[in-house]
């Protein structure tokens, strides 16, 4: 097939009818499952078949792991390669490339360095350091939570413009500015100033991009949307694809009301509805249909399912997460071995992080492979950390939190006091620490080896600096012979407390380079340099993993990350007070942001579908006792099987009779040790 993957009769008739309407807003308002994504790719192909120029299309998507699987979906419908040549980016990279563009229209240096959330929880806890009163006391991430959320929203940031918060809020703008430096939410606030004050820039963007398409749009906050009606122009070709049922991002600022008034912004708007699943069974929409409901504000939808599924929804009552746990592992492992299927095909969805140490263990003490989503990520690794931090300096020395970070790691004579005589000197010179450290100035006050130290890291960095960005060089190749030249490895291995640490810490630094090769490797990546891969590092690596597919195993996930994402069986565990809905939830009144979560995790399993809570919980070596989910008891039981761990333990996990009987006789045999136990 020419077309690889792409022909009109994969598509019912809504769907196709959506494909081809390539002019004017379109609205693709639908339920979980019912081909959104699948839609919106297959109209992006024929884009290209109707001619369509391929590097004139943009695809904007939320999070990385969704343009990257995007991506890999339209590179496999379209012919020729031409997939290539489209723009499928987040919004933050798309904010990105606009402000590496025109920066310098808002008074900036075209060079800037992007905070991530460890550099940029730095740099607030600092300034809360200083600025905080004897009993005053604020929470970094508290701080950086409200920052954002006044940023987002274009509010300040405390009614009280004396308030410590408004002071640190302040303070981190300035001096962020003095480094140059930006963080995520400034990306798409300055990328939303210099399209909008600047009309050429304005133009050169909605030239550039004659057809933009949005998936998961019910995630889109208000600046997302100022961005999205700066670049989209007359005749406005603008698609956006979305669920309201699914907008879980509401703490980040998205706003429904994008979905439910888009006419608001796109005149005229062709509106598509897609009401038939393709993933799930009628036992898991039937289930999710009835819970969701249960929100106010949503626009009314009819899912159905042609896949009647033989199997019912689980509920089992787990004594403790550690048998939860325990269970999981074990019917995965049976399940893979007697069915003969892949790992892939299961998951395990949890509300937060913390959830998923029991559920590890339990897969490791059974060598069964897993891979871990939306958790600790890599970059957060304290050697991964430290080698971005000189890569970056290498490309924007002006950058202070990377330059202090490394400036004395491995040590080379620089002193904490030459670093804080450094720090307040260029502070009050209003300059960065980079150009102190060159004024005589500051070196005429240090003693002479000191100096020494000072020169002679000076010279290195300048050195690197260089050659890292002459034109076409390797940069991973020149990267691999600075750290060996700065004796990295021996320094990790000082660091390290046994051999099998340091194996697995130079492990972190040889995939980063790999990573850096990889990157050199493409030309569309390769002619953005090395300062290109630390802008991609930076955004990918504090929000979520992207290679999700690259990984083998049974995926760990979160429920936040799981959206967009399918599994032939799933596993929903923790569905407790407290968890799901989260407590966080229950102060705040955010409820049917919490239960969206809950139908946003059902909607994951296609075939099978298993759900638990706990009575108790270990927390701290103590045990919690715990209670079952409101959403559970609002949630109709025509399809859900309620039952104990003891009495799962006596189900067999296929219809047939001969595992009937075996596990009748598993289930006798139970009995007996128990009466052997007592
Ligand atoms: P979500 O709301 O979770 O993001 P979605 O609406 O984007 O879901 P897709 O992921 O595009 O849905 O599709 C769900 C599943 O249904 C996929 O496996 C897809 O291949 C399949 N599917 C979609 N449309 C059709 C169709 N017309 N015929 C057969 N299968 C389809
Ligand atoms: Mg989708």
């Amino acid at each position: 097939m020419a077309d690889h993957g792409f022909s009109f009769s994969q598509l019912n008739d809504p769907q196709r009818d959506a494909v081809k309407t390539l002019g004017g807003p379109l609205l693709i308002l639908a339920g979980a499952g019912t081909g959104k994504t699948r839609t919106v790719t297959a109209r992006i192909a024929n884009m290209v078949r109707e001619g369509i120029a391929p590097e004139k299309v943009l695809a904007v998507t939320f999070t990385n792991k969704a343009a990257s699987e995007m991506r890999e979906r339209i590179e496999g419908m379209v012919a020729g390669g031409k997939g290539a040549d489209m723009t499928v980016c987040t919004f933050h990279s798309l904010c990105v490339r606009v402000l590496r563009q025109s920066i310098d229209r808002l008074g900036y240096k075209p060079k800037f360095a992007i905070y991530t959330a460890s550099e940029q929880t730095g740099l607030v806890r600092r300034l809360i350091n200083k600025y905080a009163g004897k009993d005053e006391n604020l929470e970094p991430g508290l701080a950086i939570s409200l920052i954002s959320q006044a940023k987002n929203k274009g509010i300040p940031v405390s009614d009280d413009a004396d308030s410590l918060v408004s002071e640190v809020y302040r303070a981190y703008e300035e001096e962020k500015r003095l480094l140059n430096a930006v963080d995520f939410d400034d990306l798409l606030v300055l990328a939303e100033k210099v399209l909008r004050e600047h009309k050429d820039v304005r133009e050169y963007w909605s030239e550039r991009f004659s057809h933009v398409t949005v998936d998961e749009f019910q995630d889109t906050n208000k600046l997302q949307m100022d961005v999205l009606q700066q670049i989209v122009a007359h005749p406005y070709n603008i698609c956006v694809v979305g669920d309201d049922d699914q907008s879980i991002y509401g703490w980040r600022g998205a706003e429904i009301a994008n979905i439910l008034n888009f006419e608001r912004f796109f005149p005229n708007p062709k509106v598509v509805k897609l009401e038939e699943n393709y993933r799930s069974t009628t036992p898991i929409l039937h289930t999710a249909n009835s819970s969701i409901k249960h929100n106010a504000n949503r626009r009314e939808k009819k899912l159905w399912s042609r896949m009647l599924g033989d199997d019912k929804i689980r509920l089992i009552a787990m004594p403790g997460d550690f048998e939860e746990a325990e269970f999981i592992a074990d019917e995965i492992f049976e399940i893979a071995a007697v069915q003969k299927r892949p790992y892939e095909d299961f998951a395990v969805l949890f509300r937060t992080n913390a959830q998923s140490r029991s559920v590890e263990q339990s897969m490791r003490e059974r060598k069964i492979p897993y891979r871990v989503i939306g958790g600790q990520s890599f970059f957060d690794r304290r050697e991964v950390k430290d080698v971005l931090a000189y890569l970056s300096v290498m490309v924007h020395a002006e950058d202070d939190i990377n330059l202090l970070r490394i400036i004395n790691s491995p040590a080379r004579g620089i002193s904490k006091t030459t670093i804080d005589l450094a720090i307040s000197d260029s502070r009050e010179a209003r300059c960065t620490v980079w150009e102190m450290m060159q004024e005589s100035m500051f070196t005429d006050q240090l003693g002479s080896r000191a100096r020494n130290a000072v020169e002679t890291f000076i010279a290195l960095v300048k050195q690197y600096s260089e050659e890292f960005q002459a034109v076409g060089v390797k940069y991973a190749d020149v990267a691999e012979r600075f750290l060996e030249e700065i004796g990295f490895e021996d320094f990790l291995e000082r660091q390290c407390k046994n051999t099998e640490e340091f194996d697995k810490r130079r492990e972190g630094i040889h995939s980063l380079i790999e990573d850096l090769r990889r990157h050199q490797k493409e030309p569309k990546k390769r002619k953005h340099g090395l300062r290109g891969f630390l802008d991609d590092m930076a955004l990918n690596g504090d929000r979520d993993d992207d290679d999700i597919t690259k990984q083998k195993g049974v995926c760990l996930i979160t429920l936040h990350a799981a959206k967009g994402l399918e599994f032939p069986d799933v596993y929903l565990v923790g569905l407790e007070q407290g968890i799901l809905p989260h407590k966080r939830s229950l102060v705040e009144g955010t409820l049917d942001e919490e239960r969206r979560l809950f139908y946003v995790g059902v909607t994951r399993a296609m075939k099978r579908l298993t759900m638990s809570f706990c009575s108790t919980r270990k927390k701290w070596n103590e045990l919690h006792a715990c209670e079952p989910s409101v959403f559970l008891a609002e949630t109709d039981k025509k399809y859900i099987e309620e039952v104990t761990l003891e009495q799962v333990h006596g189900v067999p996990l296929g219809d047939s009779d001969s595992e009937d009987e075996f596990a009748n006789m598993l289930a006798m045999l139970e009995g007996i040790e128990g009466v052997d136990d007592d």
